[in-house]
């Protein structure tokens, strides 16, 4: 059976921080499906299909890495996938506290499924899409805080 990680989030849009974290697990898996998750508490700047062109364009020379997007939960969505393992990265104790709030509600819902935290590259520590967004918001550089594949590519519409 391959080993398959699901990489759940809002991605709006994916950041350095984003590719660092299935970077850094891509060798732990066979398959990473990095999934674009509709979350109704969440407003989103950029629509599902943007922000799953952008995942795609990131990891295109990355043959390990799928893209896709769910509605519902997250559990459910990596059940269908055959996924016995969720990844989630942390950045440091503010996400921590939610995270693990988040991966011990997952393990009730499905107990075979396992939450994998990792961090990013140092460099990273930082980044945030909220932050990224603002920073277009206000016409600021955000090319230090996208993957490479994606400078020029995110704009405001
Ligand atoms: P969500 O709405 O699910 O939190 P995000 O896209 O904000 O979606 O985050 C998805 C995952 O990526 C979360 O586990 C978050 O902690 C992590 N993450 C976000 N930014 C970074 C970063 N700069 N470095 C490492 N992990 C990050």
């Amino acid at each position: 059976m391959p080993n398959i990680a699901v990489f759940p989030g809002s991605f709006d849009p994916i950041t350095k921080g984003h590719e660092s974290i299935v970077h850094r697990a891509l060798p732990l898996f066979d398959k990473i499906i990095v999934a674009v998750g509709y979350n109704a508490n969440k407003k989103s700047v950029f629509s599902v299909e943007q922000r799953v062109y952008f995942i795609k364009k990131t990891f295109a020379d990355t043959p390990n890495v799928i893209v896709a997007s769910y509605e519902g939960l997250t559990v459910d969505f990596c059940e269908k996938h055959k996924a016995k393992f969720l990844l989630r990265g942390l950045r440091g104790i503010a996400d921590f506290k939610n995270e693990r709030m988040l991966a011990s509600i997952n393990k009730e819902l499905c107990p075979d499924l396992e939450t994998i935290f990792m961090c990013p590259g140092t460099a990273y520590n930082h980044i945030s899409s909220t932050i990224v967004r603002e920073v277009l918001r206000n016409d600021g550089d955000i090319s230090n805080f996208l993957p490479k594949a994606l400078q020029g590519y995110v704009k405001l519409q």
